[in-house]
């Protein structure tokens, strides 16, 4: 058949749906007909508007929750659950907060079964790969929004999982926090092999990190263009962002979105008045939000 790694075959999710029953006027389409194959190895990134349904695509890929229509499919076997095959990064930062960081990335590895005179060895190998060497006995509260998810990464990485999920993990941390992420990130990729899904609203990280972008449409979620990036020799160019080609991207990718992120809007001005029972956006959300919107306010200005 294919040799994607991930498939998601005509993906349909809606909720407040009742088997059995004709949709009634609650029940939200988050995600319409679905078609997306991931490679063995890409580093894919799935960028639309707040809303749209990036987190639920991602969590019918983690298993966390099932498809209303279609199936998705991970080495060609349909997804049931959760499982070691896939970790998954979340924005809120999800540490166990009574576990130090070495606790925290031993986590997992206690879970699969690894016996204790391996984890020590593992576990101290993520840490020095996320560049918390020397936090290995920090707390969570003594930690850094950028430091916990660090280790977030860490305990993912460590079980060795062959697929990362990245839910928005950098979208609450300040602007040179991410930035230096994203770099660490695309050397752990490069390092590990991974096969990576990385969801954002965050068209500049979009570019930045994706080999492919896959840019859905507000909400029913759709894929509307798959975007292959191509920033020539990433280690060539001092400041890659500021690249013409890393221009063109972007925005090739703020024309596709314009249209999707005033939709959203719209129905989230409509939301807020309670009648589609569309969920508030969480602050750190909402900041995002804006720097997508500064962005496209950024780019209007160039384009007009
Ligand atoms: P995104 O991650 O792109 O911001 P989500 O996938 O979280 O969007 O949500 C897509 C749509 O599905 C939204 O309208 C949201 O309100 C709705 N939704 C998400 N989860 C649930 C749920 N558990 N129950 C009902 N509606 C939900
Ligand atoms: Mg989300």
């Amino acid at each position: 058949m294919s040799t994607d790694k991930i498939l998601f075959d005509r993906v349909t999710k809606t909720f407040g749906a009742r088997a059995g029953r004709r949709a009634t006027a609650g029940a939200v389409t988050a995600l319409d007909q679905v078609t997306l194959g991931v490679r063995p190895g890409e580093f894919l990134v799935v960028v639309g508007p707040s809303g749209c349904g990036k987190s639920t695509l991602l969590d019918l890929l983690g298993g966390l929750s099932r498809p209303t229509g279609g199936q998705v499919l991970v080495d060609g076997r349909p997804v049931t659950g959760p499982g070691m095959d896939r970790g998954i990064v979340f924005q809120q930062y999800a540490l166990l907060p009574w576990r130090t960081a070495a606790g925290n990335v031993a986590f997992g590895l206690e879970a699969k079964g690894v016996p204790r005179a391996e984890r020590a060895g593992l576990v101290a190998h993520h840490l020095d790969l996320v560049g918390l060497g020397g936090f290995a006995g920090s707390y969570p509260h003594e930690l850094s929004g950028g430091m916990k998810q660090r280790v977030a990464i860490a305990r993912s990485l460590a079980y060795d999982p062959d697929i990362l999920l990245m839910d928005e993990p950098f979208a609450a941390l300040d602007a040179q926090t991410r930035d230096s992420l994203q770099d660490e990130l695309l050397r752990i990729w490069e390092r590990t092999g991974k096969t990576v899904v990385f969801i954002t609203h965050g068209i500049d990280e979009a570019v930045h990190l994706g080999q492919r972008v896959a840019v859905m449409t507000s909400r029913p979620g759709r894929i509307k263009r798959v975007i292959d990036i191509d920033l020539g020799d990433r280690g060539a160019v001092e400041d890659v962002r500021s690249s013409e080609a890393f221009r063109q991207h972007r925005h090739q990718i703020w024309t596709l979105l314009r249209d999707e992120v005033r939709a959203a809007q719209a129905a989230e001005r409509i939301a807020g008045t309670g009648a589609d029972g569309g969920r508030i956006p969480a602050e750190a959300d909402a900041g995002a939000d804006r720097a997508t919107s500064a962005a496209a306010r950024d780019e209007e200005a160039r384009v007009g």
